[in-house]
């Protein structure tokens, strides 16, 4: 049998639940294998997660930004154990480490940890009609008795904005922000308490966009749920979220409240990445920060700090060293040395 690598830090320092926040992520870290040559040894890591850490407090939004590729939704994945077993750090859920359930424990902490995906239609069986979609998961939880099942898939369709009296269409009768508010009422069905939104919007029209973020707050407010919100939209994260978290090569580069990220950005790549808002003031110039070159593989990541290949403020100590997170303002940490007060 292959030998289990160990990819824990040496300095990683495991956390103890802290009952004030319903999410804490530590030094999470998810690497997929590489096979190669005849006999599908492996050659080397795609590091999606690379050492991810964050607190999530109940009822409050995440907003979780980057480009393409960075890990977000691996990071989503991994904290929700869908992407198999994680390769380091932890994940307590309430307090309870999910990767050490079960996975009888695990179905059942499925209903309070759902998943909203990107895209509505292929998410959606098209051969079943919307009731049975929206209330096959809670049949089969048996999470409402047998004669009330009809008027609680009622109720659900109701509070996402669909018309209960649809429920018997299939999803390709509906439109593209219809379609999401099913995937919603899936998974609102189940009486979740944390969400992973993963690009809840951007396969919307604009217009649309508004009604399902506005609908997102609404359902958040009601029953108090926790969302981390996945998206590579900022005035989507900046509309939605408590908290911002921007993700680099698998790393979490800056985390804050989203006043401070949004008034503050820190880290030369959350710089050059809110540079490119628009600014809706014709008379207002732009001073667009543009990244040189494109985001390096994660399997082969630069050394030192990850985004060193594309720092205007790069320098020897970069190259070599890996910095570390620092709060620099309270509740506003940054990973970079120029912020290094001892440098
Ligand atoms: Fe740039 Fe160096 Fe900071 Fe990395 S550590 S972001 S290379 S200044």
């Amino acid at each position: 049998m292959a030998e289990k690598m160990n990819f824990q830090d040496p300095g990683f320092t495991p956390i103890e639940p802290d009952p004030q926040y319903i999410l804490q992520v530590n030094g999470l870290k998810k690497y997929f294998p590489i096979k190669g040559g005849m006999i599908g040894k492996t050659t080397g890591y795609v590091k999606a997660v690379d050492g991810v850490t964050f607190n999530l407090k109940r009822g409050t939004t995440m907003g979780l930004v980057g480009e393409s590729g960075c890990g977000k939704t691996t990071t989503g994945r991994t904290i929700l154990r869908l992407s198999g077993e994680k390769t380091a750090g932890q994940v307590l859920f309430k307090g309870q480490e999910i990767y050490d359930l079960s996975s009888k424990e695990l179905r059942a902490l499925r209903t309070k940890m759902q998943i909203i995906f990107q895209d509505p239609f292929s998410s959606l069986s098209p051969r079943m009609p919307v009731g049975e979609i929206i209330g096959e998961a809670v049949r089969e939880h048996n999470l409402v008795p047998k004669e009330e099942f009809d008027d609680y898939i009622d109720q659900v369709m109701d509070n996402c904005g669909l018309q209960s009296f649809h429920k018997d269409r299939y999803p390709h009768e509906f439109s593209g922000g219809q379609r999401q508010r099913i995937c919603i009422a899936r998974a609102l069905a189940l009486n979740p308490e944390f969400i992973v939104c993963d690009e809840p919007v951007s396969a919307l029209d604009v217009s649309i966009q508004a009604q399902i973020i506005n609908l997102l707050k609404d359902l958040q407010e009601k029953y108090n749920l926790t969302y981390l919100f996945i998206s590579h939209d900022l005035s989507v994260v900046e509309h939605i979220s408590d908290a911002v978290g921007v993700m680099y090569l698998g790393n979490l580069v800056e985390y804050g409240s989203t006043e401070d990220i949004f008034r503050n950005p820190l880290h030369p790549y959350t710089k050059a990445l809110f540079s490119a808002i628009p600014v809706p003031d014709p008379t207002v110039k732009m001073n667009r920060i543009v990244l040189e070159g494109s985001i390096p593989s994660p399997a082969n990541p630069p050394s030192g700090c990850k985004f060193h290949t594309r720092c205007a403020y790069c320098t020897e100590r970069c190259k070599q060293e890996a910095p570390v997170q620092r709060e620099v303002e309270p509740g506003h940490y940054v990973v970079c040395h120029l912020y290094d007060e001892n440098a």
